[in-house]
């Protein structure tokens, strides 16, 4: 099951021939402080299916709130309005929809904020913020804000906890909570928007979870960020990582997003690749790095391969030979990432010496290769550990 319980109840995506537009039955619901609605005998049953979608109302399209706002007896015209408030105007407060109807703004009200900012850490290293935020059931997640000189970048979450396993990560160690709704996805991007101030000018989908064990809501939050009416982030601005879900990479291939794709491949041989990512045991690595040829092949956009170097583990020069000889002809980009050490995990980086003869290795291959810049490590920058500090705070 790809998407739980709490995201199940999104309308599809047909855009829904509803009523006619009906500014009568508005202005008479405005005059009596209550929307329209149409009296069944299952109106109960009816009611708590549209607060459901209400719930989400920060994941739909406009064609599919225009369904929504004319079931509720308001005209065409509001499903604009309002997904221009979430999206282009990034506003959680209905109360500050000042051009919707009062009623609508109440009837909003108990869904928002969408996410809400519980805390925040920023490096005074490079100005690196961590955010965590709190969703309505009270699930915590976490995304970053990186300054960096070509443009800002907000990494976020895609599932709360995950389930994959990997042993070198943080995230990994609560287990899976479950997974993000579009809504809440944009819902990071848009919190950082109005803390900062600042344009956001990439998004990484690099945070806790595996989102392409998110599917259907992640094509969902790609979509909506990229709206024309919404942000408009151009979907070229967008990288997706993924610890290698071979059918989902090869279905990513064919939605006509041109996303970048990121791997995270960490080791060389499938038996090495198991030891550290539960995932390997499924699909082997020969065809991983196939179905993001094909990516590359169908998107025409370059595959990055990130390999977080461990001491001793998979740093030495058996490695990067291993590593060139695995990666030959394919023309994707490596990233180089010396292990963020975790406190539960007992990992080590390298020597900065031993990271620059691991990528020479890889440059005399021919492999384009880079050494990321760790950023923010003295705010538990990694993927899960402000999270797990937080949890383990309140715990006490
Ligand atoms: N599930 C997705 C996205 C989340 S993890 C994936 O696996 O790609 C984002 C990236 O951070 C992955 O490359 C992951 O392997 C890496 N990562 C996790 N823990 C790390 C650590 N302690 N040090 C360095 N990189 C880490």
């Amino acid at each position: 099951m790809e998407d739980n319980v709490y995201v199940n109840n999104i309308v599809g995506s047909s855009t829904g021939s509803g009523r006619a537009e009906d500014s009568s039955a508005e202005k008479s619901s405005a005059a009596t402080g209550k929307a329209e609605r149409r009296n069944t005998v299952n109106r109960g049953e009816e009611d708590s299916r549209a607060e459901d979608r209400l719930r989400n109302v920060t994941s739909l399209y406009p064609e599919e709130l225009e369904k929504e706002l004319m079931a509720e007896g308001y005209p065409k015209f509001r499903a604009k309005q309002l997904f221009q408030w979430i999206h282009a105007r990034q506003t959680e407060e209905p109360s500050q929809m000042t051009n919707l109807p009062k009623n609508l703004r109440e009837r909003l009200t108990p869904f928002f904020p969408v996410v809400r900012e519980v805390t925040c850490q920023t490096s005074k290293k490079d100005g690196t913020r961590k955010y965590l935020f709190a969703m309505q059931d009270g699930e915590m997640i976490e995304s970053v804000w990186m300054p960096y000189e070509h443009g800002n970048s907000v990494c976020i979450s895609s599932q709360a906890g995950c389930g994959m396993g990997c042993t070198f990560c943080a995230s990994a160690i609560g287990g899976f909570h479950r997974n993000l709704t579009a809504g809440e996805m944009a819902g990071q991007v848009y919190g950082i928007l109005r803390d900062t101030g600042k344009r956001v000018d990439n998004i990484v989908v690099m945070g806790t979870g595996e989102p392409m064990q998110n599917y259907d809501q992640l094509i969902r939050f790609i979509r909506l960020i990229s709206h024309e009416e919404g942000y408009g982030l151009s979907v070229r601005s967008i990288t997706v990582s993924t610890c290698g879900i071979v059918p989902r990479i090869r279905q990513f291939a064919g939605e006509g997003l041109p996303v970048t794709l990121a791997l995270s491949l960490h080791a060389v041989t499938d038996e090495e690749r198991r030891r550290t990512m539960p995932v390997a045991r499924t699909y082997g690595i020969e065809e991983t790095l196939d179905a993001c040829s094909c990516y590359f092949e169908q998107t025409g956009r370059r595959v990055t391969v990130e390999y977080a170097l461990i001491r001793d583990e998979n740093d030495t020069e058996r490695h990067a030979n291993a590593l060139s000889a695995l990666l030959r002809d394919r023309g994707f980009h490596v990233n180089l990432i010396p292990v963020n050490p975790v406190m539960e995990r007992g990992m080590r980086p390298g020597t900065r010496n031993s990271q620059e003869n691991f990528k020479k290795i890889l440059e005399k291959n021919h492999i384009n290769v880079t050494i990321r810049r760790g950023m923010g490590s003295d705010i538990d920058a990694a993927c899960g550990q402000l999270r797990r500090k937080f949890a383990g705070s309140e715990k006490e």
